[in-house]
């Protein structure tokens, strides 16, 4: 069977209690269940809480016992090391806390908060820099589909990437993200899915990255995950909404593995 990236998207949601009763539910699902041993092996869980709940996932994680914890991830961060940037993050601050994931380019900070491909390519650079592994999300909108625009603005937006070197480029995991399909309960169909994500594998093949992981999200829930699961050029899952509960999370690779 083969490995399955489930990672969890939390936006803005999930207060400190909120995110620790998540790992209270997310032991209880896992410890002595087959999840258990799945986590680490065909089953990569990580979970994106909002900066202020990092800190209190990352020491839920430690207090979780004998229970594999999920990777943790931050939702965005700055380029810059640090100075007079009002309002943002150093990479160095999500690596103090315990991040050793960054979700970067989403398309609510493309359209919300106007970051470009350039922007968002020196973020990915500086991540990749420090060590950290940026989650490079990236689709087109519905206007983009509907024109049949959207191979030309999944490839300009990885080919904004083309500056890393293939060693860099094979350290990303990539995060097909149709717009119009985020938070929208529209979710692409696996056919859909499928198709520029195994586009993307040739891209970024051609740009040097063989063996790229790239993971489909858009209203990925646990009734529509094992069909796109199992094309073959999806490795993975990004989740926003369903990713808020532990029992509906883990429901997502439960339905794809059989368990
Ligand atoms: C996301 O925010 O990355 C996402 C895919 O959200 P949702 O699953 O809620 O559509």
């Amino acid at each position: 069977m083969k490995k399955i990236y489930l990672y969890g998207n939390w936006k803005m949601n999930m207060t400190r209690a909120e995110t620790e009763g998540f790992y209270k539910d997310f032991a209880e699902q896992v410890t002595g269940s087959p999840l258990a041993a799945a986590m680490g092996k065909t089953l990569e869980a990580a979970v994106f809480p909002p900066f202020t709940s990092l800190g209190t996932a990352a020491s839920a994680a430690k207090s979780l016992a004998s229970c594999p914890a999920p990777i943790l991830g931050a939702q965005n961060v700055y380029f810059e090391p640090k100075g007079a940037f009002t309002g943002e993050v150093s990479i160095a601050m999500l690596k103090d806390v315990g991040c050793t994931h960054v979700i970067l380019g989403h398309s609510e900070r493309r359209t919300i908060f106007g970051e470009t491909d350039e922007f968002i390519a020196r973020k990915v650079k500086a991540a990749l820099d420090a060590g950290l592994v940026p989650v490079f999300c990236y689709g087109e909108t519905l206007t983009e589909r509907e024109g049949n625009a959207a191979f030309d603005v999944v490839s300009r937006q990885l080919r904004a990437l083309s500056a890393l070197s293939p060693a860099e480029l094979e350290k990303i995991i990539y995060a097909y993200e149709p717009v119009w399909a985020i938070g929208t309960g529209k979710s692409a169909t696996s056919a859909e899915a499928q198709e520029v994500c195994a586009y993307s594998k040739k891209l970024t093949g051609e740009m040097g990255a063989s063996s790229a992981a790239v993971l489909y999200g858009g209203s990925v829930k646990p009734d529509n995950a094992k069909e796109l699961l199992s094309m073959d050029a999806i490795d993975g899952a990004l989740v926003g909404g369903a990713s808020l509960k532990a029992d509906t999370f883990l429901q997502i690779y439960k339905g794809y593995a059989g368990i």
